[in-house]
């Protein structure tokens, strides 16, 4: 189809749905935040949908720390890296990022998307297979996708499935090299890697090339939020962490670490991102260097962000919702369809809570959800708060384990008395 004729196609959609009076929840205009609140349409709303895990944004000591950086070095880059953008402070932040993830060498990019990009982009060759987690976030498939290597999916967090796949592409492709590539906390479902076990892989097949993606696990997960890597022990096995600082350390830009010098310099000249991207901007890169120092001085950030987690998973088990298998601070709420995905999030809104659903392709189809994430800034009476909205939307949603467990009975029954299978729509 052509280009003017999806956009008709795609337009039309969205005025069926403007019709039907579904507003879509996205692109909502934020017009001031405190961090765990926020303004929209002059309206002020306990946010539960950001990445801002430890609430460091708004901390007064990471935004002097960009401002200043803004006053000796200005707003922009002026240029990439290669060319004339490359400041003192980015060398600075990759020794230290270095350090906190417990690798030799990091290679800081603008964005975290980019790294993904363009570091899997110029690893990975034709000659290549690739395999990924089913539920790696885009920017790994962006990635991947231009290579031309042979790319194939393992179950989601499952080791011996992994095994498998690695086992046949070893022998299939003995020329080239096996990528294995995860998250440590995936950003829809809150579920964490099963690293050991994957990590393990290496132990039958030293050659493959274990890649980790620690957006949402860094800052959140081992001493002093390592990592994931580091909770497990495992630093050392996994051949490349990346990283962004657009989630838990306050800012926008991202890294890729490794042990082996010759991988981040061959990375740093070939990666398309790098080189032909404008540099992370100073006050960017001032900030996560701050977040670094708070997190090292303050572990109890991190503790108090388990603490909530732990609160609103009890609460949200108590209330009977389907809240999947998260270890971390993403919970997803199951609501079933898209529409009611949309609905329950604008219901969200009017209440006062600003959470946002996630939709197909972004969860299988039937499997919307409201993706809610907690910072360690959130207060109790935030907290409670969201709780009591969510026990009252679970009874008019029906959207309580119990209320599915019905649709399911229901539906089956359906489908055996008329033989055709019934349609899961309300879910
Ligand atoms: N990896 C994962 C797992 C992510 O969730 C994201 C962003 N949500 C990225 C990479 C890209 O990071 P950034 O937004 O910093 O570009």
């Amino acid at each position: 189809m052509r280009f003017k004729e999806r956009c008709a196609q795609f337009s039309a959609l969205r005025d069926q749905m403007d019709a039907q009076g579904v507003k879509t929840p996205y692109f909502r205009p934020i017009a001031k935040t405190w961090g765990s609140e926020v303004e929209v349409d002059g309206k002020r709303l306990i946010m539960i949908g950001s990445n801002d895990y430890l609430g460091l944004s708004h901390d007064p000591r990471v935004t002097e720390a960009s401002a200043e950086a803004v006053r000796r070095w200005g707003t922009g880059p002026g240029g990439s890296r290669f060319l004339s953008g490359n400041l003192t402070l980015h060398t600075r932040l990759e020794e230290r990022l270095a350090e906190f993830v417990g690798k030799k060498y990091a290679l800081v990019h603008v964005t975290g998307f980019s790294v993904n990009l363009g570091a899997l982009g110029c690893m990975i060759t034709p000659a290549d297979s690739v395999l990924c987690d089913r539920e790696c976030h885009a920017s790994i498939i962006a990635g991947i996708m231009p290579t031309k290597a042979r790319m194939g999916t393992f179950a989601h967090n499952d080791a011996a499935h992994a095994l498998k796949k690695v086992n046949q592409a070893s022998e299939s492709r003995p020329d080239g090299d096996v990528f294995l590539i995860t998250e440590g906390v995936f950003s829809m479902s809150g579920d964490a890697a099963p690293l050991k076990e994957l990590v393990a892989i290496k132990e039958e097949r030293p050659g493959v090339i274990f890649y980790l993606d620690e957006a949402h696990s860094l800052g959140v997960l081992g001493k002093n939020g390592r990592g994931i890597a580091n909770a497990c022990g495992v630093t050392k096995d996994v051949d490349f962490i990346m990283g962004t600082f657009s989630k838990a350390l306050a800012s926008i830009g991202g890294f890729v670490a490794a042990d082996d010098y010759q991988s981040l310099r061959y990375l740093k000249i070939h990666s398309r991102t790098q080189i032909f991207s404008a540099a992370l901007p100073a006050a960017n890169t001032s900030a996560v260097l701050t977040c670094l120092d708070i997190l090292e001085k303050e572990p109890e950030r991190v503790e108090r962000l388990h603490a909530i987690t732990e609160k609103m998973r009890k609460g949200y088990q108590e209330i009977g919702l389907c809240t999947g298998s998260s270890a971390s601070p993403i919970i997803p709420i199951l609501v079933g369809s898209d529409e009611k995905a949309f609905l329950f999030s604008q219901a969200l809104f009017e209440a006062g809570i600003f959470a946002l659903p996630a939709i197909y392709p972004a969860v299988p189809r039937g499997e919307a959800l409201i993706r809610t994430a907690y910072m360690s800034t959130h207060e109790d009476r935030q907290l409670d708060f969201v709780l009591d909205v969510l026990d009252r939307l679970a009874g008019e949603f029906k959207v309580r384990k119990s209320d599915f467990e019905i649709i399911r009975a229901e539906a089956a029954a359906a489908e055996a008395a008329g033989g055709a299978r019934a349609k899961l729509s309300y879910l």
